[in-house]
């Protein structure tokens, strides 16, 4: 038992470890904090109009996941998946839609779920995308977005942190698919940073 224990620890720390995954940016217990905060601001936000929550897979996987339970009101979930065309860490904004949306939009207040806005191109093109199929309402709620990088012009309701604008990982964010399953946010040490 005791070393199954060990294991489970020195498994996390070896992830923790790995030679990409640099300081934390915003740590696990601010990350859950700033989330009741955002769940309860949309709770008064939305009395009386439950919204449709729209996350961005994969980044915003957690995200959804952490923020729909502060949300105390009968909300439906949805997902689409996308990919955004450029290198390993830069978007071009060319945006391709890997998986629609499965609820009907018209007439609703749909929230979209984002994990971070960098250049902000890939949000300007959801959002004229979703606005295309009439919702009631369109926001957007980010959970991070990076200093002076938008190249577009963005109406952000809610916004969980700002960063500095490095790559970075963790809390369903990737590099090639990995470090996801990080509870924090870190800064990205590999190559390509
Ligand atoms: P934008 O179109 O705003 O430049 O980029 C948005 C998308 O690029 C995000 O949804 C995310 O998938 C990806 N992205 C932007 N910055 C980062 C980052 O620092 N780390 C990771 N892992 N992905 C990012």
């Amino acid at each position: 038992m005791a070393s199954e224990e060990n294991d489970a620890s020195s498994g996390r720390l070896l992830l923790a470890e790995s030679d990409v995954v640099g300081q934390v940016i915003v740590s696990e217990e601010d990350l859950q904090s700033r989330i009741i905060e955002l769940g309860a601001a949309i709770t008064a936000d939305y009395q009386g109009r439950p919204p449709l929550l729209v996350g961005v897979l994969k980044g915003a996987f957690m995200f959804m996941s952490d923020l729909s339970r502060a949300i105390d009101l009968p909300a439906e979930v949805d997902f689409m998946a996308v990919t955004s065309y450029g290198s390993a860490t830069r978007t071009s904004g060319v945006v391709r839609i890997v998986k629609d949306l499965d609820l009907d939009l018209l007439d609703r207040d749909v929230l979209v779920v984002e994990d971070i806005v960098d250049s902000g191109l890939t949000l300007s093109y959801l959002q004229r995308y979703l606005l295309a199929r009439q919702p009631a309402s369109l926001e957007v709620c980010a959970l991070l977005v990076k200093e002076g990088q938008q190249r577009t012009a963005l109406d952000l309701r809610y916004v969980g942190f700002t960063i500095p604008p490095d790559f970075v990982i963790g809390y369903g964010l990737d590099v090639a698919e990995r470090y996801r399953n990080l509870p924090a946010i870190h800064a990205y040490t590999g190559p390509e940073s």
